[in-house]
This record gives structure tokens, sequence and C-alpha cells, in this order.
């Protein structure tokens, strides 16, 4: 090659040439170092044909590459893959090559990096904030930009205590290998369902065919021992596997579980990882080393050497549609990869999505169904509340069928978990005396009140304020009301009720790390805790034998808003909530307080039928020509001027192409109108399947220009609005 068409990491700018200069050799999928005005930039060399509409450019005129990093060129699958989302997601082939490359920093430099670690020297006269700061780090050891992101300080103040001797330096290699996870290292005996179906995978991971399969077993059936199997042939035809989950919390037991399976752990990826071992997993993964990776979405585009399995755990869940950046689904991605790298894709749930269910009954995936508990477990006994009937006392929020069900669980020793969907203590915070409402300075949202942290924080931007003793508009104290509750008020209730009750409270506030995760698998597994109060993340995952007793407080919740997943994404919850009860031996129950128990949703619950809820939920999506029959876009117009933001947004619409089978609404503000101090309007495209989406919006957009202050993103296949 004497030119090279590159693929820069700037999302701005589309493919460019340069010259390969003489002695220096590259080839497609190559990491390369370019020049870019006076920088140099990063790059990867793809195939010419692939862009041929780059303008064509004397070789006297191109500038030289400066060169080629030492590390294994991105695969071509992958960058299929890469094509292939920019295309489908509307987003910048650079901005998704980010994702392959997870850092720059990654690939640079040697195969070593100074971290830093306490030292363990009494050093004299700290100050308040370096020893606070050294507190935190506590045993870590990570560089500069690390400790002090853990410290909560800047990197001024690490450096401080560097110069002093409270942090020393250590030669971290990044290229130390991986122990191999052995495939024999302790197989189970699996029931016969259990063999049947991983007999089935087997198959699928020896033919290295790609394929898609669901593998639909009900909660505690034992889906992660199926897909073990899987995991075990791919590592005996030495192929790699990748095992994506919903949520970073969940790492941490499924590691046990894989390492009493496997003998060792798998590599982990995800956002907390430490720089070193970042640049140490993705070295591993690219040069065929890592032979099982673990992680969140964006473990999705890394360079797998030769990809053999890849599984999609909790399938369902909401968290593998990314919502910034590249707008995109990791299931769906998850099977594209799979085609482009002929390997098999498992997408585990007890509770598939409706999208997914469709494309079995079209005939494009394979079913594989586990329809009874392992070890003989019961799955609960569903017993709904109805509150206009068994109304709380005033001011609480646990009707009397659900206490006395908590007073005998705890009677028998055994734990409880109570499930509302809303972090901090009350949703809304108002004044008794003049009626002001905390609203968040930079979104249209109410602040929420954390009266474990004494803060009231906005949920959607992060701002955060200490909660006032008196009202900031008429300066009345002792006047502020809570409006509505939260687990921690929930939480407050149960203390009410059961002063002797160990109770803990599990949100994204006080899960926010693996290690925190860990610590709370222990206590409940322990016996150290007899009531749960949480958020959708305890609805995930978790296996607690001694765990009963299921309390839905508000089923409802999410029925409101006119969301086209709402229905949906309620029972998803509430039968993932209700699978933790009675896993062991002990039959569970599970209570579901309501409004509304004739709803729809509410009845397939209460009855346990589940073909009646996708029956229903299917029918009224095929005659709402919603997904999965019909597709929508979302074109979100923003600015922190609202004037300029709403004017875009109509010119935009009114240059909207017409169409027989597509439709176009809006715009209308988007249901978080004002984001970041950003005002939002929003465009809702529908079209018939036959249509291409993709190319009406790419050439729709592309004929429009807008301010630089502007922002302009298009969600293909959106999921909640
Ligand atoms: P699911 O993911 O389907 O909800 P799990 O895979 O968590 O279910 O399995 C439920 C429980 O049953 C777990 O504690 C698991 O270890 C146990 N289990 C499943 N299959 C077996 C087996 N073949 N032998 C022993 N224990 C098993
Ligand atoms: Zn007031
Ligand atoms: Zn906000």
């Amino acid at each position: 090659m004497t030119r090279a068409r590159l693929i820069l990491l700037n999302a701005a700018l589309g493919p460019l040439d340069y010259r390969v200069p003489a002695g220096m050799s590259v080839e497609p999928g190559s990491i390369v170092v370019a020049p870019l005005g006076p920088r140099p930039m990063i790059g990867v060399v793809w195939e010419a044909e692939r862009f041929p509409d780059v303008p064509s450019v004397g070789d006297n005129r191109l500038r030289p590459l400066l060169g080629v990093l030492d590390a294994p060129p991105l695969p071509a699958p992958l960058r299929r893959l890469i094509e292939w989302t920019a295309a489908y997601y509307l987003a910048p082939h650079a901005a998704v090559l980010r994702m392959a490359l997870a850092s720059m920093s990654a690939l640079e430099g040697g195969k070593t990096v100074i971290e830093y670690r306490p030292s363990g020297a009494l050093p004299e006269r700290l100050t308040a904030q370096r020893a606070q700061a050294l507190e935190r780090i506590g045993e870590r050891q990570g560089l500069v930009r690390e400790l002090a992101a853990i410290g909560d300080v800047s990197d001024a103040v690490i450096r401080g205590l560097i110069k002093q001797g409270a942090l020393e330096a250590v030669e971290v290699s990044t290229d130390l290998p991986f122990p191999r996870p052995d495939p024999d290292h302790a197989a189970i005996s699996l029931s016969p369902g259990q063999e049947a179906a991983a007999q089935r995978l087997v198959e699928q991971v020896r033919s290295g065919e790609s394929h898609t399969v669901l593998l639909d077993g009900v909660t505690g059936s034992g889906k992660t021992e199926v897909y073990f199997e899987a995991i075990a042939e791919a590592l005996k035809q030495d192929r790699q596997t990748l095992v994506l989950l919903p949520e970073i919390a969940l790492t941490e037991p499924f590691l046990d579980r894989f390492t009493a399976r496997f003998g060792c752990a798998p590599v982990p990826w995800h956002s907390g990882l430490k720089q070193s071992d970042r640049r140490r997993a993705w070295r591993a993964i690219a040069e065929g080393e890592a032979g099982v990776v673990v992680g969140a979405r964006s473990a999705l585009f890394l360079p797998y050497r030769k990809l053999g399995l890849i599984v999609v755990d909790e399938a369902h869940e909401t968290s593998f549609k990314q919502e910034e950046g590249v707008r995109y689904h990791a299931r769906d991605v998850a099977v594209m990869r799979g085609l482009m790298e002929s390997c098999p894709v498992v997408l585990a749930s007890a509770t598939p999505a409706i999208e997914t269910r469709h494309q079995v009954e079209l005939g494009r995936y394979e079913e594989i169904k586990l329809p009874s508990r392992y070890g003989g477990a019961e799955l609960p006994e569903i017993i709904g509340v109805d509150l206009t009937h068994d109304p709380p006392d005033r001011g609480r929020w646990l009707a009397p069928p659900l206490v006395q069900a908590m007073r005998e669980t705890l009677a028998r020793g055994e734990q409880s978990l109570l499930f509302l969907n809303r972090r901090g203590y009350a949703p809304l915070t108002l004044c008794r005396h003049c009626g002001y409402r905390f609203q968040c300075p930079n979104c249209s949202a109410w602040m929420v009140e954390h009266r474990l942290t004494r803060r009231l924080a906005c949920h959607h931007c992060g701002h955060e304020v200490p909660t006032p003793d008196s009202c900031p508009e008429c300066h009345e104290s002792d006047a502020l009301v809570a409006c509505g509750p939260g687990v921690e008020r929930i939480a407050d209730e149960v203390k009410a009720l059961f002063p002797d009750a160990r109770t803990a409270i599990v949100t994204s506030d006080t899960l926010w790390s693996p290690a925190r995760a860990a610590a709370f698998v222990r206590d409940v597994a322990g016996g150290a805790v007899d009531i749960i109060v949480g958020t959708q993340l305890v609805t995930k995952g978790y296996h607690f034998p001694e765990l009963t007793l299921v309390g839905v407080v508000d089923a409802d919740l999410g029925l409101d808003g006119g969301d086209l997943r709402a229905s949906e994404r309620t029972y998803q919850q509430i039968v993932q909530v209700s699978g933790r009860a009675g896993r062991g031996e002990k039959p569970g129950r599970v209570f579901i307080q309501t409004r509304a128990p004739d709803a729809p949703v509410m009845r397939a619950l209460l009855e346990g039928d589940d073909a009646a809820f996708y029956a229903a939920e299917t029918a009224s999506r095929r005659s709402a020509n919603a997904p999965p029959f019909g597709r929508f876009a979302a074109i979100i117009v923003s600015d922190t001027d609202a004037a300029l933001a709403r004017e875009t947004a109509r010119r935009i619409g009114a240059a909207g192409p017409r169409q027989e089978g597509l439709e176009i609404y809006g715009p209308a503000e988007a249901p978080l109108a004002v984001l970041r101090g950003r005002h939002r309007w929003r465009l809702l495209v529908h079209a018939r399947r036959s249509i291409d989406l993709q190319a009406i919006v790419r050439d729709w957009l592309s004929a429009i220009d807008w301010k630089s202050s502007t922002r302009v993103s298009v969600d293909v296949d959106p999921y909640s609005f």
C-alpha cells in the first residue's frame, strides 16, 4: 500500500487519504498515527473501496503517516460491525470506532504504566484535604487522575501527596497474561431440561455458524448453568466468549459463579476499570488470549480475535439501550456481531422483549425453553392487594395485608424484599405555606429529596443542593413537606413498623461500585439483612434462598405517562422482582399493591398468564403499527437558547419528506423539555417496516443547516418516549 484511507478519531471528519512512507507497512485495520493540522491523531486504515466518495488527491499532495501503533489490526468482522452501526444508528464512523479503541491510551505507550499507591509513610503536616483524600484512597492504586477521582480532589492534591511521600510510584505491567478458564474445572450435573438446552447450545457453538437463540427460562430455572456449558465448548474450541451483563452491580456475583465453574475469573470490562487494567484487557482480547470476557454493553465493540459465542444475559433489560453518544441497542448490535463473526448469540431472559419474541415467531431466532425452576422450587404465589379496598394508614404506603405478611416472614426468620422504582426519600418537596416547589434550575424536573445525604438532587442532570431548613420563597421555617414515597421513605416506614428488623436500602446511591454490590450480596446471603428496600436494581439476577416475600409497593407507578413500552416494562419488572422470591427450598409469596387490579397487565400478573400478556401486548402493538411492526426514529433538537431550539426544530419539521407509509409528528417539546440547561424539541418519525428510514432521515437532515450551538441527534428505534 502506498496510500491509505483512514477513519480518524474525530467525529467531525469523514475518511481521509494519507501517504504511506517508504519502509512503513500497513493493512486494513492497522492502527496508525496521522498528522491532522499541526497535531498527531489516531486513525484506522480502511479498505478504500468501502468509502468510494472520498475526493481524490494526487499522491504528491498527501501527507505521510507518522507511525503504526504496536497493536493488532482491527479484524475485518469488527470493521464491518463499525460500518453497520454507523449506518444503522446514523452515527459518525469515528464515534463508533472510538468505542472499539476504548481509549487511545489503551494503545499508546509501552507495556508498563506508572501508578501510585499509599506508601504507608507518615508525612508531617498533611492538610485536612490531603488527609481526607488519603483516607478515601485506602489501599487502592492508580494513575494520578484515577486517584484524584477516588479521593474526590484535584490532580494537584494527589501530586502534593506524591511530593510529600505519602504516595509512592509503582511500575505496572500491562502485559501480564490472564489465567485461562478451564472448561473441565468443576462440571456440574444438569437437570434433564437443562441438559437438553445445553446440548443444543453446544451444537451451535460447534457449528460455528451465526444463529440467534432465545434462552427463555423462568426465573430460577438455571439459565446461567446452561450457557456455561456453551462457554465450556467455546473454550475447548479455543474460541472467545463475550458475556454481556446489564449492570455492573451484577458482575461480582457472576464472577464468583464463573470462578466456581471454570477455576478462574473471566476478563472484566466496564467503565470503572483502571486504565492499566483496560489496556491489559484490550490487548488480551485483541491477541485472542482472553478466553471469556464479561462486560457492560461497551464490550461489544472490542477487537476479539476469534469470537465463538456471545451471551446477552437478562437480554430484556433497558440498560442495554445506550442513550448518549452513539444511541445503540446492545442486544441488537450483539445479534449483528454474531452475524459478522459467524458465531451463535444467546439471548437469556425470563421476560423477553416483544421484539425478541416476534423474531422467534418469524422463525429467525430459535427458542429454547426452561419452563420450571431448578431443583423443584415452585414459582411464588402471587397475591394482589387492591389499594382502593385495603388502603395503607394515612401518610403510609404499605397496606395491611403486606405488613401482615412481612410480620410472618420476620417471625420465621426469613427475608423480605420491598420494591419501589424510585430513589431518594420523596419525589417532590413543596412549601406548605406558599406552595413553592423545588425544581431543578437546569431541567424541567422536580428535585428529589435524599435524607441519607440531606440533599435535594435532580435525577436527570445530577444537580444537588443541601436540603434547606426554610422555604427559599417565603422564608417560613418548618413548612417544607415531602410528597410521595421513594425507597428511603419506605425504609423509614419499615423501621417504624419493625424497629428490630435489619433493613438495607438498595439503589444506585448505595450500590455504586462492584465492591459495594459484592458486600450487599454477602450481607444478604449471610443472613445479616431481614428486609431489603430497593429500586429496579434489586429486580435483577440475584439469588437469595432465604428470601421468601416480595412486596411491590406501587405496581401502577410505571404505567402512567403513555409510553409505548410502559406495560411491557411494568410486566417485566414485576415478573423479575417476583422471581427473587422462593428460589430455595422455601416457597415464596409476592404481594402486588395496585389501584388498578383490572388493568390487563395486572390481570396477567395476578393470574400468572404469560401467554395472555404477550398476546395482548403484541396485538396492541400491531394495531398501532408500533415496534416490532412499524419503526420509529426520534430527532432531538436542543440549544441553550429556547427560541433557537424551537426555530431549528420547526425548520427541520417543515423540510420533512412526504411519503406514503411515513408520518412525522411534531416538533413538540421533548418529554423532558429542559435538560442540563438545554431546551429540547422533538420530532418523531413513524414508518412502515418496508421503508428505508435511515436513508430518509439522513437525506432530510443533510439538506438543513443549523447554528453550531444547536445539537441535532437522531435516536433510531428509540426506547422510551
Ligand atoms: P436464572 O438465571 O434462570 O434465574 P440461575 O442460573 O440463577 O437461574 O439458577 C438458579 C439457582 O439454581 C442458582 O443458585 C444456581 O446455582 C442453581 N442451579 C441451577 N442449575 C443447577 C445445577 N444443574 N446444579 C446445581 N445448582 C444449580
Ligand atoms: Zn414557602
Ligand atoms: Zn437537572
